[in-house]
C-alpha cells in the first residue's frame, strides 16, 4: 500500500504522517508514505523529525500545481490524502493569488493525475468555512456553500472540483470538512499558538473585534482519526463533516489561555476586526459518527493543557518561525 500525502510538512499533514508511521492507523501499518510538499513558509521538515528515519517515508519537495512532479509523486499510490493548501484567512485577505493557484489549480492537478494513474481513493481535506457563518444550529453536509473569505472561496472551489471528478471520472473522492484544529506543531500565526507563544514571551495578544466569534475546536489527533476513518470506509462521492464538540467564543478561549499561562486580562489588546469575519461555525457530525463510528476523543481541557505545555517545551521549534509570521502575528 502506498499513500501520497500532500502538505505533509504542514501542521495537520505532519500529524497524520507521524501517526501513520507509528502505528496509529492499522490499515496503514505497512504502508509506504510519500509526502509531496512545496515547503512554503508553513511547511517545515522539523515537523517530521520524529519519523524522519522511517524507511517507509519518502519526501518530495515540489508544487502540487506542477503536473510533472505530481505525476512522479503519485505513481503507484493507492490512496491520496490531500492536505496541501494555503490555509491562513488573514493572508488570503491581504492577497489571494496563491490561494487560488494552490487550492484550486493544485487540487485540479492532483485530481487529474489521480484519474490518470488509477488511484483507488482520494481524500480531499476541506474546511467548515466553506459553509459560511451560522447563527444557530449546525451545518449538515448538504448545506449550500456560502464562503466569505478568499481562503474559504478557494477551498469551496476545490471541493466542487473534487465532486466533479467523482461525477465525471468516477474517481473515488471523499471530502472532509473539519472545524478549527489545534495541537502541537501549529504555525504560530493561528490563534491558539499565536496567543500561547505571545503569552509565554510576556507579550500582549491581539483580540479581534468584540471577541465574540464562536469556533468549534477540534484536536488535530481527532481530526486525523476522522480522516483515516473516511480513507478506510468513507463512501465514494460523499462529504463528511468532522468536529470536536467544543464551541467557544474567542473571549472564552482567551481566558483559558490566560489561565494556562498564568497571565491576566492586562495582556489582551483589542484590535480592529478581520474583514468579513465569520461569526460562528458549527458542523453537524451525525453522518461520520453514525456511518463510520467517529467520536472526538480528546477533551478540550486536556488538549489545550497539553498543547500549551508543548509550546512551553518546544521553544526551539517555534522561536525561529516567529520571524516568518510577519504582520500575520497581528
Ligand atoms: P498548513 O498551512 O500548516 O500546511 C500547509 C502545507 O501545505 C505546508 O506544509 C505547505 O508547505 C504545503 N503547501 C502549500 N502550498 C503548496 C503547494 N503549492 N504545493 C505543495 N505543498 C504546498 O495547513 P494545515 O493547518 O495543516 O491545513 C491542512 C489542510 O487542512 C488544508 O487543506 C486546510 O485548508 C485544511 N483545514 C485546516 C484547518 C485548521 O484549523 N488548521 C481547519 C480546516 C481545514
Amino acid at each position: 500500500m502506498r499513500v501520497l500525502v500532500t502538505g505533509g510538512a504542514g501542521f495537520i499533514g505532519s500529524h497524520y504522517v507521524r501517526q501513520a508511521l507509528t502505528g496509529a492507523y492499522p490499515t496503514l501499518a505497512d504502508a509506504e508514505i510519500v509526502i509531496l510538499d512545496k515547503l512554503t513558509y508553513a511547511g517545515n521538515r522539523e515537523n517530521l523529525a520524529p519519523v524522519a528515519d522511517s524507511p517507509r517515508l519518502r519526501f518530495i519537495e515540489g508544487d502540487i500545481c506542477d503536473p510533472d512532479i505530481v505525476r512522479e509523486s503519485i505513481t503507484g499510490a493507492d490512496l491520496v490524502v490531500h492536505f496541501a493548501a494555503e490555509s491562513h484567512v488573514d493572508r488570503s485577505i491581504a492577497g489571494s493569488t496563491d490561494f487560488v493557484r494552490t487550492n484550486v489549480l493544485g487540487t485540479q492537478t492532483l485530481l487529474q493525475a489521480s484519474v490518470d494513474e488509477g488511484v483507488a481513493k482520494f481524500v480531499h481535506v476541506s474546511t467548515d468555512e466553506v459553509y459560511g457563518s451560522i447563527e444557530v444550529g449546525s451545518w449538515p453536509e448538504e448545506h449550500p456553500l456560502e464562503p466569505n473569505s478568499p481562503y474559504s472561496a478557494s477551498k469551496a472551489s476545490s471541493d466542487l472540483l473534487a465532486r466533479s471528478y467523482f461525477r465525471t471520472h468516477e474517481l473515488a473522492v471523499c471530502i472532509t470538512r473539519c472545524s478549527n484544529n489545534y495541537g502541537p506543531y501549529q504555525f504560530p500565526e493561528k490563534v491558539i499558538p499565536l496567543f500561547t507563544t505571545n503569552l509565554l514571551d510576556g507579550k500582549k495578544i491581539p483580540l479581534y473585534g468584540d471577541g465574540l466569534n464562536v469556533r468549534d475546536w477540534l484536536h488535530v489527533d481527532d481530526h486525523c482519526q476522522g480522516i483515516q476513518l473516511v480513507a478506510d470506509a468513507g463512501r465514494a462521492g460523499e462529504i463528511y463533516n468532522i468536529g470536536g464538540g467544543t464551541e467557544l467564543n474567542n473571549r472564552e478561549l482567551t481566558s483559558l489561555l490566560l489561565d494556562a499561562t498564568g497571565t491576566d486580562e492586562s495582556f489582551v489588546r483589542p484590535v480592529i476586526d478581520r474583514k468579513a469575519h465569520d461569526r460562528r461555525y458549527s458542523v453537524d457530525i451525525t453522518k461520520i459518527s453514525t456511518e463510520l463510528g467517529y467520536q472526538p476523543r480528546v477533551s478540550f481541557a486536556d488538549g489545550l493543557a497539553s498543547t500549551v505545555q508543548w509550546y512551553r517545551d518546544n521553544r526551539a521549534w517555534w522561536e525561529p518561525l516567529r520571524e516568518r509570521t510577519g504582520h500575520f502575528g497581528r
